[in-house]
């Protein structure tokens, strides 16, 4: 099969998977965005993605992100979805609409005054390490509120939402407290007034757990291989 026929074939699979999930916790399939993480593809693969229709684009290093950036920017929404170090920063903001990671005041901190020098701002997630493993990035539960607070100070950083990965699991359904927690927190952020603005998004769901995180209220998938995965090289 062409490329772009096997890539269309993949995505109306999964967009008929979000519509059932959505149908299943009666939300709205237009509440559910969708990111094409595009850290294993090649720029050949990801200029036929962004035809389709695939404008919102995950990465998660800046040296390899780079060259397709520099290609196909104007046609995307670039996010950001993996641990950043303070000093790729620079290249970051100002290209990347979305930090999904943001773990710690230092990062804020230069997000902020990079955007501000440039007179942006920037969307950012906090990443909550929900299930506690070791190897995960982002802030335990209990860190949440007050790492909240001290981004208020910040005035070029727009809170979006939280993000979290569950643990890959092979039955998929056991991510659902991972999920159903973060949601919690978003919604006790909101009660509490925290920020002075609602917190809105949930990033969470991969190709191995999407329909469990829309069950449980995520706004943005991140789906790299079920959406690309026959293309990997
Ligand atoms: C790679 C990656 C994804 C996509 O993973 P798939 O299992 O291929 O869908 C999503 N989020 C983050 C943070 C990633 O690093």
């Amino acid at each position: 099969m062409e490329l772009s026929a096997q890539i269309l074939d993949n995505l109306q699979a999964v967009h008929h998977r979000i519509a059932l999930a959505c149908k299943r916790s009666g939300r709205h399939p237009s509440d559910v965005q969708l990111i094409a993480v595009t850290k294993y593809v090649s720029l050949d693969v990801m200029r036929v993605a962004v035809q389709l229709g695939l404008t919102h684009i995950g990465e998660n290093r800046w040296q390899d992100a780079k060259p397709k950036w520099e290609a196909l920017q104007p046609q995307g929404t670039w996010h950001f979805i993996g641990h950043l170090q303070t000093n790729k920063v620079k290249d970051i903001v100002g290209k990347f609409s979305y930090i999904h990671a943001l773990d710690r005041l230092s990062l804020a901190q230069a997000i902020d005054k990079v955007a501000q020098q440039l007179g942006i701002q920037v969307h950012v997630f906090i990443q909550v390490n929900v299930s506690g493993e070791s190897t995960k990035f982002g802030l335990h539960p209990q860190e949440l509120f007050s790492f909240a607070a001290d981004l208020r100070s910040f005035e070029h950083l727009h809170i979006a939402g939280l993000m979290t990965m569950a643990p890959h699991e092979s039955d998929a359904e056991s991510t659902r407290p991972i999920f159903r927690q973060l949601r919690l927190l978003r919604d006790q952020l909101n009660q509490q007034a925290i920020l002075p603005y609602d917190v809105q998004h949930l990033s969470m769901g991969m190709s191995n757990d999407f329909e469990i995180a829309i069950e449980e209220g995520a706004t943005w998938i991140r789906l790299g291989s079920v959406i690309l995965s026959n293309q990997l090289a």
